[in-house]
């Protein structure tokens, strides 16, 4: 594979977090173009490749024999150079081996990661991994499962996920396996606002009393049903490495989470998620604002134009954009100011497309 020119990119731009490594380490495995991230999450109180982090650029190594400088913990600048276009296969990542200890590190931002330049690979891929399921600041498998995998499914990105073992913050040890179907090309979609009709969830513990999810989703059911809406709350006693209680609740183009922790009660748990949900529909929006910023990437690579609003348009959002035009020539227009209901479009590349 000729090498193409190295692309440099200063992790501390916009939010200088994550993302801005997660959305490069996919591009670079896709588009074959090398780069280097300086100044990585520079905005962060801890910079540098935590075990999240670093188990993401090894399994995007891993998919197209990339060569890497700065891949250990706690490392603020990377290169990375693939050498093969991205290879389908069987893989299997666990946070933990980039870890000193214990590590709660997002698998579901791990899959995000990996799965644009799998979709793109000649065969299908099974994926296993292993870390923290339903973690802070991050998307739960239930989002992804539910909000996020429907949205891409519109794109023709499909996938089928299955959560084996829920994994907590902190200690994580869950297990998310996948298959991931390859594609040749993805297809731009509007998202519209969708008028509710029933809010599904899940209210989950693990290594904790049964009355704790039987609490949760009484209390989301109860409030909901004050608001008009009829409620599909399943309460699950779940495996797990380690005690963790949440609620996720979600409707077609968004999700709402909430998790536990030791002298919170089961139902403000519930009422926190519940809050986020109506927050959300009194904007009558189409997509929530963690869909709203995980949309852009599928939507720049996909063949022609998507609209969407959302209900707050985050730094995230804007970081990611920003990102997205220095990977590739995409068009991304955003109308509507940070914190506020926005606007979204966007012109993909058409990727794969002759
Ligand atoms: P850091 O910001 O510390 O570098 P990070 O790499 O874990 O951490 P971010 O760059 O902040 O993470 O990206 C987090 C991603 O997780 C974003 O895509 C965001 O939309 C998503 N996300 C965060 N919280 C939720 C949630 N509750 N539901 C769905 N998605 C979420």
């Amino acid at each position: 594979m000729a090498e193409q020119p190295l692309l440099l990119i200063d992790g501390s731009q916009g939010e200088g977090g994550g993302q801005v490594l997660r959305t490069s380490l996919s591009l670079s495995a896709l588009t074959g173009r090398p780069f280097h991230l300086f100044n990585i999450r520079a905005n962060r109180s801890k910079p540098g490749l935590r075990p999240q982090h670093l188990t993401a650029v090894h399994a995007a190594a891993a998919l197209c024999q990339a060569q890497l400088r700065g891949d250990k913990l706690n490392s603020v600048s990377l290169e990375f150079h693939p050498q093969t276009p991205p290879q389908s296969g069987t893989y299997r990542f666990d946070v933990q081996d980039a870890a000193s200890h214990g590590s709660a590190g997002a698998v579901t931002l791990i899959f995000q990661t990996i799965l644009w330049p799998l979709l793109f690979a000649a065969a299908p891929s099974q994926v296993t991994l292993r870390g923290g399921t339903h973690v802070p600041f991050s998307p739960p498998y239930h989002y992804l499962a539910e909000v996020a995998r429907p949205a891409f499914a519109r794109l023709g990105a499909l996938f089928t996920l299955n959560l084996t073992a829920w994994g907590w913050n902190p200690g994580g040890g869950g297990e998310v396996t996948a298959v991931i179907t390859p594609t040749t090309h993805l297809r731009a979609a509007d998202f519209d606002h969708v008028p509710v009709q029933q809010v599904q969830g899940v209210a989950a513990v693990s290594n904790l009393p049964a009355h704790i999810p039987n609490r949760m989703a009484h209390r989301a059911h109860n409030l909901l049903r004050e608001k008009g809406l009829r409620t599909n709350i399943q309460e699950i006693r779940a495996r797990g490495l380690t005690p963790g209680a949440g609620i996720f609740l979600w409707l077609p183009q968004a999700g709402f989470s909430s998790l536990g922790r030791k002298g919170l009660p089961a139902d403000k748990v519930a009422e926190t998620a519940v809050a986020q949900l109506a927050a959300f529909m009194d904007n009558n929006v189409a997509v929530d604002h963690y869909l709203a910023d995980q949309l852009l990437l599928p939507l720049a690579l996909a063949h022609g134009t998507a609209t969407y609003t959302t209900d707050a348009l985050t730094q995230h959002t804007l970081t990611n954009a920003q990102l997205l035009r220095q990977w590739l020539d995409v068009d991304i227009h955003i109308q509507g100011d940070l914190d506020h209901p926005a606007t979204i479009t966007v012109t993909g590349i058409d990727f794969g497309g002759d």
